[in-house]
């Protein structure tokens, strides 16, 4: 029997390692909904686009060539066959996907991508955990379990603090909260991922270190 799972959550939740884990320990595949807009980002920069040119991104997006591992212990993208695992982490593409993921008609195309892919993953693999914004509301709102992942602002600051500077100094801190909160404000006109739907089970991870985060998710998984 196959089980899909939605988590949704905002950066610095856990969301993506916590996925991985998860569909680890399930062994199913792993969709990072995420990857898609930073490679799709990634593609529009790479080709001069003007991210504000909203035609121009839609086509980019129907055109994307875009390749994904569904393997949870090394996912892989690679667009046009060179890989951009790194470079779409780049603090260039975290400024610039927001203009590109508030675009409308790419959300519709990334919307039939990726039903499309959670129903391949999940007849290879037996199941799939899928991760974003909008999966537990508008991609998969029929999935299996669908959960939001919340922390606090100042857990998921240190969090990403830690990720992006390798510190959660004082001086790192205050360097991520100018890159976290203007990415939340510019994601929030397009998804409401601070409040969970009807039928979302919220887990909390700000008192949960990384493995508590894992067996929450699982629980509610069994449950
Ligand atoms: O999860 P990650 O931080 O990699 O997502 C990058 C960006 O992609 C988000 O800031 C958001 O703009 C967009 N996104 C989205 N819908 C999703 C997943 C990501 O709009 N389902």
């Amino acid at each position: 029997e196959q089980v899909v799972v939605a988590i949704d959550g905002p950066s610095g939740s856990g969301k993506s390692s916590v996925s991985r884990a998860v569909a680890t320990r399930l062994e199913v595949g792993y969709l990072d909904t995420g990857a898609m807009y930073r490679a799709l980002t990634w593609w529009c920069l790479e080709r001069g686009l003007d991210l504000s040119d909203q035609d121009a991104v839609a086509v980019a997006s129907r055109e994307l060539p875009l390749v994904m591992s569904h393997d949870p212990q090394a996912p892989a993208i690679t667009v046009d066959g060179t890989a951009v695992d790194l470079a779409i982490r780049e603090t260039r593409i975290s400024e610039a996907v927001s203009a590109v993921a508030t675009n409308l008609a790419v959300r519709a195309d990334m919307k039939q991508r990726q039903r499309v892919l959670i129903g391949e993953i999940a007849s290879a693999t037996g199941g799939v955990v899928a991760e974003g914004r909008d999966i537990t509301t508008v991609v998969a709102p029929d999935a299996d379990v669908r959960i939001l992942l919340t922390a606090s602002e100042a857990a998921r600051l240190a969090r990403r603090s830690k990720e992006l500077h390798g510190s959660d100094d004082d001086s790192s801190l205050e360097r991520t909260r100018e890159q976290v909160v203007a990415r939340d404000a510019k994601d929030s006109t397009v998804s409401q991922f601070s409040v969970a739907a009807d039928g979302v089970v919220t887990v909390d991870t700000s008192d949960l270190d990384f493995e508590q985060s894992v067996q929450a998710v699982l629980d509610v998984v069994r449950a």
